[in-house]
């Protein structure tokens, strides 16, 4: 029997493994099996060159837990160990990588991905003991045991073994003894292991006989050697890339479509990446992605290797090129990295070209689903959104469907304002503003539907991209001044009626929301009152929700505009009762007022053609008390006014309807109008 000590100089180096990553210990079998497929694949290969002639035989590598030993097994039938192999590779190379790996990295061991690296040595993460049973390949190979209890001494010694391959058996320690539980090993092989190349065996097969549960004495394979990703695309059906995103995800729905990536030249990477039904939640749908290193599962928090927007697909991308133990921020830097981010971007931004180009019906049915990812794309990748603008879709309030080239050929010719910029019309509900969509329908007008979650996001985008375009929603203004033409339309009123009815439709109407009466001289034809909201307000207010950083606008409240028609026959009429209703009061009002503005004029102008020190102290105050004489005096007409209007029935129910065009009659409110409603008839 050989003792020896390891050859490195730190006094022990296990302590220092068994708190390394504590979160991460499982990682442990990961590295054994990596090392038991490694070792079956290069006796294959070995084998295919004609360097091994020996029989190759089942090669499954069986991982086994042995609850009363307290060990868990891992076997393989790959090229094993000579003595002075082992010598070489576990007790110098093997021990001394692992811990140069500790020493770069002990102080971030968050900060890694992967933790490739560690190897074999990761199993002292949960052992007390660990022994290497080996036998070489070659014939009449001497197979010998490796023990090592957790100090640095370790023995090997001649022992027999049958078959070639590698025994490694781990005595696993107290705190570590959930590995011991059957159904955790196999969460493990499941998540490290389900698509490794070389089979896999834990347990036995197990079937329904008689009304139990049996075992069929067959050895259960956990992983599937020949994932989708590893074969060719012309081999592969749509149906093979739906099963095989199943096996992924086993309660996904259907995808919608799939990317085989390919590429061999200036990095190596295979993959599938689907794209899913996105229903709403971004943040649910994130990290998905499985990212492998030859097959072995590395993680699925794939920040950092492809672009944040391509955080939405789904699948698997498999590299040997992409670093894996350093650091996210290192990863992000790193050149190799930054050129698989790009070229995914451009497979996934071609490949959607491809689709719409080539079934474009197809690509409109699937358009409401993929429209989240392509526009998180457009609005967070320059490159992406130079490819996506060719394909991405808008959708009018009629369901149909047009690219940014034909839609703005469809609204050039009617929906170009007079200062030749272009406006699209949009909505954000169909429902909630109906009555503004047919509004605009009836100018002969088209009405965008933009009801995603990005869409605001989208519109600030095609407003900078596009030149001299505007989005504007149907109901932030009345449909004249929507897109503004150069006409002109006479006012039944004249100025001085509408200034008192600003006063009489001055109405409280709402305690939470702000409303200032304007008046647009509409058609006869068109609402008596209609409520519209700013568009630029809007936006601020809802960036501002979104986290758009504006907060200012966020603490604002809701500011409406009630827009009164003076040339609709009831605002004629109320017009009209105000001055037999109200008149004589309001005729005194205006002698008074009129006497005193002229008094206020005359005086100015006096005041105005002397020098400044000229003005007396008593000429400035005799103006200033007229000036206050002449608000006293406005103030009351404003009062009767506004009295007037908060009893007039017909103003109330006119502002009623309007806001319940715009759905915003509700509960009590709207309980008052219906009942108002019934005593008018
Ligand atoms: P790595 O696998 O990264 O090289 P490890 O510490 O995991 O590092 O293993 C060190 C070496 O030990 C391997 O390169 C390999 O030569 C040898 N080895 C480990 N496990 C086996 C095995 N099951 N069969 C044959 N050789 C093995």
């Amino acid at each position: 029997m050989q003792t020896g000590k390891i050859g490195v100089t730190t006094e022990n180096i296990f302590p220092i493994i068994k708190k390394f990553l504590y979160s991460d210990h499982e990682i442990f079998l990961r590295e054994l099996i990596s090392n038991a497929v490694d070792a079956t694949q290069k006796l294959k290969t070995m084998a295919s060159v004609g360097d091994y002639k020996g029989d190759m035989g089942d090669t499954t590598i069986s991982v086994s837990v042995d609850k009363k030993k307290k060990t868990i097994t891992v076997s393989d039938k790959g090229i094993g160990m000579t003595k002075d192999e082992l010598d070489k590779y576990l007790n110098q190379i093997a021990f001394s990588s692992a811990n140069d790996f500790l020493d770069k990295y002990k102080d971030q061991s968050s900060a890694i991905i992967g933790h490739f690296g560690l190897g074999f040595y990761s199993a002292f993460m949960v052992s007390d003991k660990v022994e290497v049973i080996t036998k070489s390949y070659q014939e009449g190979a001497q197979a010998v045991k490796w023990n090592c209890d957790g100090s640095p001494e370790f023995s090997i010694e001649d022992v027999e073994k049958e078959s070639r391959g590698t025994d490694v058996i781990l005595y696993i320690d107290k705190e570590s003894k959930d590995f011991l539980e059957e159904s955790k090993v196999e969460q493990l092989l499941k998540k490290y292991c389900k698509f490794l190349p070389v089979e896999i065996s834990f347990g036995v097969e197990k079937e329904w006989k008689d009304g139990k549960m049996v075992e069929t004495g067959k050895a259960k394979i956990i992983n599937n050697t020949r994932p989708a990703w590893t074969l060719k695309p012309a081999d592969l059906k749509d149906e093979d890339y739906n099963l095989f995103y199943h096996e992924l995800y086993p309660s996904g729905d259907e995808p919608l479509f799939h990317i085989h990536l390919n590429v061999d030249y200036p990095f190596k990477l295979t993959g599938i990446l689907y794209f899913p039904k996105i229903k709403s939640n971004i943040e649910i749908q994130k990290n998905k992605i499985q990212l492998y290193c030859n097959q072995v599962f590395v993680t699925d928090s794939v920040e950092g290797i492809v672009p944040e927007f391509l955080t939405l697909l789904h699948g698997v991308i498999d590299s040997p090129d992409i670093p894996l133990n350093v650091s996210r921020s290192y990863l992000q830097s790193d050149s190799n990295v930054k050129k698989i981010s790009s070229h995914i971007t451009k497979k996934v931004a071609d490949r959607l070209a491809e689709i719409f180009k080539n079934n474009r019906e197809d690509f409109e049915k699937k358009w409401d689903n993929l429209k989240l990812f392509i526009e998180y794309g457009m609005i967070t990748d320059e490159k992406f959104y130079e490819k996506a603008s060719k394909f991405a879709l808008l959708k009018n309030t009629e369901d149909k469907y047009f690219t940014f080239e034909e839609y703005e050929k469809i609204i050039k010719e009617n929906q170009t304002d007079k200062n030749k910029t272009l406006i699209y019309l949009y909505s954000t509900n169909k429902t909630d503003q109906f009555s503004y969509i047919e509004k605009a329908k009836s100018k002969g007008y088209d009405v965008l539907l933009l009801d995603g979650q990005l869409d605001i996001h989208l519109v600030n985008q095609l407003e900078s991209k596009l030149k001299e375009t505007r989005f504007v929603r149907v109901d932030s203004d009345v449909v004249d001044k929507l897109i503004q033409k150069d006409e002109t339309r006479e006012s039944k009123l004249s100025d001085a009626q509408k200034d008192d009815l600003k006063s009489v439709f001055n109405v409280k109407v709402k305690s939470k929301e702000i409303y200032n009466v304007v008046f647009e001289t509409l058609d006869e034809n068109d609402a008596p009152v209609i409520i519209t909201q700013s568009e630029f307000m809007r936006r601020m207010k809802e960036m501002s929700a979104m986290g758009g950083g504006m907060n200012f606008y966020g603490e604002l409240p809701d500011s409406f505009n009630l827009v009164v028609n003076p040339n609709h026959k009831l605002v004629i009429k109320i017009s009209e009762d105000l001055k037999s209703e109200a008149g004589a009061k309001l005729t005194e009002n205006n002698t008074e007022r009129t006497k005193l503005k002229e008094e206020v004029s005359f005086m100015e102008l006096e005041q105005k053609k002397k020098k400044a020190d000229e003005v007396s102290q008593l000429e400035k105050d005799d103006l200033e008390k007229l000036k206050k004489e002449l608000s006293t005096v406005e103030n009351s007409r404003k009062e009767i006014l506004e009295s007037y209007g908060a009893e007039n029935k017909i103003v109330k129910q006119l502002i009623d309807l309007a806001l319940l065009a715009n759905n915003m009659l509700r509960g009590e409110e709207l309980s008052v109008f219906v009942k108002r409603s019934v005593e008018l008839l």
